[in-house]
């Protein structure tokens, strides 16, 4: 597995030391809310980072998951998400944070938040481990007071680890690496 990767981006620690930041940085604007946000996350990617995310935020938040199938195979979105799973905590009038593994296009996030939005949510944020602006096709609007975090802005690399796969493979390794072109392509 490790000698697939061409490189590694952000290693176990340096991981660690920015969850740790961003989680800080959600207890401290969060801590006067109540009832405290809902945490939901996309899965797959996402499980990892809102593991350890979840575990250092100090506040008494509700977790959940939502699906969202936007790739049918390979490297690149179809570009035309859906919800698969839905949430089971009601966030009608609560405070909702995403967490993502990496906003690319940004089409995920958009269907997310929008989906969020319809049920009434009454501020969605984001959290996002990666993010890739160099690649956004769509501009996702917040809601209501809602705040973007970022964990490292991404290089346009197609990246695996933490959580991110390649044909459901390599989540489990536990830094951030460039997967060797010739893997995919
Ligand atoms: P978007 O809808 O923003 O284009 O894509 C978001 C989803 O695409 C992410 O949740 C992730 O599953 C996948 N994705 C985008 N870029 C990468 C990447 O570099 N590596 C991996 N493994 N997945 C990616």
């Amino acid at each position: 597995m490790h000698s697939h990767i061409e490189r590694i981006l952000w290693s176990e620690d340096q991981i660690s030391r920015r969850v740790f930041e961003l989680a800080a940085e959600i207890s401290d604007d969060f801590g006067g809310h109540s009832p405290a946000p809902v945490v939901v996350g996309v899965a797959t990617g996402a499980f990892l980072f809102l593991a350890d995310l979840v575990r250092k935020i100090d506040l008494s938040i509700a977790v959940d998951f939502v699906r969202v199938e936007s790739y049918s195979s390979g490297t690149v979105s179809n570009g035309a998400p859906t919800i698969s799973f839905d949430l089971k905590v009601d966030v009608n009038s609560r405070h909702v944070i995403v967490v993502e593994d990496i906003v690319d296009t940004g089409h995920t996030l958009s269907k997310v938040i929008e989906h969020l939005k319809s049920k009434g949510a009454s501020s969605v944020s984001v959290c996002t481990f990666l993010d890739k602006p160099a690649r956004r096709k769509v501009h996702f609007q917040l809601v209501g007071e809602g705040k973007y975090y970022r964990g490292f802005e991404c290089p346009n690399y197609f990246v695996v680890g933490y959580g991110l796969d390649f044909a459901e493979l390599y989540r489990n390794l536990p830094y951030i690496g460039v997967l060797k072109p010739e893997l995919y392509k």
